[in-house]
């Protein structure tokens, strides 16, 4: 059977740390399993690296940002590989284009396209333990991309779907999943199990624990993915298991809490309110490759209306400067930016069947004299944009409102 490990930065943040990893991969690699381990850069390695290119270059061309960013996991892949033979295990480490990782060219956040696994499975045959820099991929132009920050999540569910792994575990520095980030609030508490339509929601909605792609693939290809913790023991028991069913019916319909702080919001002042406006505004918006999140349209008056929509930190400047240029041909009256702002999101599948839900959310932050700035919700999610200074209070409100502390 084959396995897909994937240790994050911190886990792997130093020659010590490393070393563990190596310990843990060849204590599983005795069991007789095939094992590929993606690995993260090392620490902080990444956010050095941008701090690099923008000394150099305040806006890095994307080619060689990634150029840059993929020597990252390289560092830290032919280590541990170096670790593992060190202790007695065969073991070899591959780039993600030696991998046979394929990606499309949206370098900075870059799909993967397919996987080529002729070369780990020839290793595996080998008899080695193979070791894969994750977060990066090979161009159909042969450069190096990369997928987004906390991308060697995906790269791992990937590889698991490629090399039909039986489950797909990713190691970090904290034991699972929990009911909300456990550095806003200790009082929060590991789940057993989460379904991966709760996942993916809780990870596009801002929890960093995983990248929602690797989510998105584990519940395409129904891959059971395991979130524990690289200190703890394996067969333990402990860590959360993503899978695309939990049985049981949940005892809290609100599983989880998510603080999104990558909000950046634009206000269209007074825009005449007829056919074609949006499309006029999100079209060219979409050309620029700039993906819009929350869209709210005010009832109008007069024939006016305000649109609000809000979009990524990293994609804020180009959408003023579109909005702005726009903002004139639809005839608003003002555009007002804002970044000040995060998004507080309440997800949980059983919320479909309950009601209530929004109206403990609004009075909790009422109480807490929390204004809203907008809302919206999906299916088995209610978000609030709140100000950034008042999120994680937020949070803990939330938090101790719908009992999440409580054992179960
Ligand atoms: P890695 O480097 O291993 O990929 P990350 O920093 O990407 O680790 O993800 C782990 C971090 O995610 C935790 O340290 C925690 O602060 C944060 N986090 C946010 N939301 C959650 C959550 N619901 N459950 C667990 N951790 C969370
Ligand atoms: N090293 C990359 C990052 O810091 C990818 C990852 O860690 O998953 O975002
Ligand atoms: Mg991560």
């Amino acid at each position: 059977m084959t396995v897909v490990q994937k240790y994050g930065g911190t886990s792997v943040g130093s020659v010590e740390r490393l070393r563990n990893v190596a310990r843990r991969v060849a204590a599983r690699a005795v069991d007789g399993e095939q094992i590929a381990v993606v690995v993260s850069a090392m620490g902080k390695t990444t956010d050095e690296l941008l701090t690099l290119a923008r000394e150099v270059n305040p806006r890095p061309p994307r080619r060689e940002t990634d150029l840059l960013m993929a020597t990252g996991e390289m560092v830290s892949s032919a280590l541990l590989a170096m670790a593992l033979v060190e202790m007695g295990c065969p073991a070899v480490a591959l780039t993600g284009a030696q991998a046979g990782v394929f990606t499309d060219n949206t370098f900075g956040r870059a799909r993967i396209r397919g996987i080529d696994t002729w070369r780990i499975e020839e290793e595996f045959a080998e008899g080695h333990v193979v070791v894969v820099a994750g977060f990066q991929g090979q161009s159909p132009q042969g450069d190096y991309a990369t997928l987004g920050r906390g991308g060697s999540d995906t790269s791992a569910v990937a590889l698991g779907a490629a090399l039909k792994a039986r489950q797909v575990e990713i190691y970090t520095d904290v034991q699972g999943i929990y009911t909300t980030d456990p550095r806003i609030e200790p009082q929060a508490r590991c789940l057993r199990d989460i379904a991966s339509e709760e996942m993916l929601e809780a990870a596009q909605q801002g929890a960093g624990v995983m990248h929602p792609r690797a989510v998105e693939l584990g519940l395409l290809y129904d891959i059971p993915i395991l979130v524990a913790s690289s200190q703890a023991e394996f067969g333990s028991g402990g860590g959360t298991l993503i899978r695309g069913k939990v049985h049981m019916e949940p005892e809290n319909r609100v599983r989880t809490i998510a603080l999104d702080r990558d909000v950046a919001s634009v206000t269209l002042r007074n825009v005449p309110d007829r056919p074609g406006i949006a499309s006029q505004l999100f079209g060219p918006l979409a050309d620029a490759g700039i993906s819009v999140d929350t869209i709210v349209q005010n009832a109008s008056e007069l024939q006016l209306t305000d649109l609000t929509f809000t979009v990524t930190k990293d994609d804020w400047e180009r959408t003023q400067e579109i909005s702005k240029s726009l903002s004139a041909e639809l005839g608003a009256a003002n555009v007002l930016f804002d970044h000040d702002l995060v998004k507080v999101s309440l997800i949980g599948t059983g919320m479909q069947s309950g009601p209530g839900y929004a109206a403990t959310m609004f009075r909790s932050l009422s109480d807490a004299g929390i204004n809203i700035e907008l809302i919206t919700t999906s299916e088995i999610r209610i978000t609030c944009l709140v100000r950034a200074d008042r999120g994680e209070e937020a949070v803990r409100a939330l938090h101790s409102a719908f009992q999440l502390d409580e054992d179960i």
